[in-house]
């Protein structure tokens, strides 16, 4: 089997996603007929977004995706599309993530994570080979009191559907302090998990000095949550620092690449110097995912083969990544062992030994 056959093949998990970047230019373009029914030039917005490796462009997509995600029926729509596409690509567990939304009149942030659970228990009749979680994210740029409502949100709907609801994820400008720390300390006491977006971006204004990104940098990994994303700026050729970097290693908590994303948004420069190569090299626990695979235009399958091309993976390498990933999931016990068996099973199918 050739590595694009392979990684395609692969059994997958996706624990980095979110959920409005992660639509596709065809569900897009069923969102806008949905919300716009009449209109002739209706596809002429969508059809000019071509060029996605200007970062520009990528932003264009994550406001449109908000734009025609303003109902419970488009969140619906946005969720099974998502799924049924990651499942296309092999992927076995996929944990999605997203912020709930209120719009006036149209939504609340109740109906909006209703939506995503409602397509969850239709997506897993139709499509029962891909295990299925939600984080709810808290945006730090929304504010403390966003933040709030999303974590009292998230707490009272893992009560509820606790197969679905696992965990929370902190996104958002990492410049805003650590005051939303504590705040997911409630979320953890009540037994969610947590994943945190860390030192994905360096400093935005070049006149500030290193300090405010690496306090809360620190600030994150002395929190210890259960996953961290990116962690771009913490190796020293990644403006980061040794002292980050050990740091990070000595936490031992996996961390989510995702490679094309940081590479199109320009944190790093070159797929050959993004921070996959220390990490792995360090033997540090880490995963594939794709952040936002619509706005990227990359799937799991992709960021599989990125890797393997680069860091010249070879197959083996790449199915322990798929079965360390497993263990990095928010999954019971006994989901990890179900995903565990899909793997090996493939492997031995495959004549793949490691
Ligand atoms: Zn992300």
């Amino acid at each position: 089997m050739d590595l694009e056959n392979l990684c395609q093949a692969l059994p997958k998990l996706e624990l980095h996603a979110h959920l409005n970047g992660s639509l596709s230019m065809d569900t897009l373009k069923k969102l806008y007929k949905m919300q716009n029914p009449n209109s002739k030039s209706s596809e002429d917005t969508l059809m000019s977004i071509k060029n996605f490796s200007s970062l520009g462009e990528c932003f264009k997509v994550f406001n449109i995706a908000h734009s025609l995600t303003t109902t419970p029926e488009a969140v619906f729509h946005s969720t099974y599309d998502t799924v049924k596409e990651f499942k296309e690509d092999n992927v076995i567990y996929l944990e999605l993530r997203s912020t709930p939304r209120a719009i006036e009149g149209k939504m609340t942030k109740q109906e909006y994570v209703e939506a995503i659970i409602k397509a969850f228990e239709i997506c897993k009749t139709d499509f029962p080979s891909i295990l299925l979680k939600l984080l709810i994210s808290i945006n730090r740029k929304q504010g403390y009191k966003a933040a709030q409502d999303n974590i009292e949100l998230a707490i009272n709907f893992f009560k509820k559907y606790p197969q679905y609801i696992v965990g929370l994820d902190l996104s958002g400008d990492p410049m805003t302090g650590s005051t939303f720390l504590e705040l997911l300390r409630k979320a953890r006491l009540a037994g969610l998990k947590i994943a945190a977006h860390c030192a994905e971006i360096y400093q935005m204004l070049s006149h500030l000095s290193h300090v405010p990104n690496e306090t809360e940098t620190i600030d994150i990994l002395k929190f210890k949550p259960d996953r961290l994303g990116h962690c771009t700026c913490i190796h020293p050729t990644l403006q980061g620092s040794s002292k980050l970097f050990n740091l990070l290693l000595d936490s031992k908590i996996p961390v989510e690449l995702c490679l094309t994303s940081n590479i199109q948004c320009k944190t790093v420069s070159t797929y050959e110097s993004h921070q996959f190569k220390y990490l792995f090299e360090a033997g540090h626990p880490i995963c594939l995912g794709t952040d936002d695979k619509g706005v990227f235009h990359t799937s799991l399958s992709h960021e599989y083969k990125i890797a393997s091309s680069t860091f010249g993976l070879k197959q083996e390498q790449l199915l322990k990544l798929c079965l360390s990933s497993v263990e990095y999931t928010f999954a019971t016990l006994e989901e990890k062992q179900a995903l565990l068996y899909e793997i090996e099973k493939f492997s031995k199918e495959c004549n793949i030994t490691y």
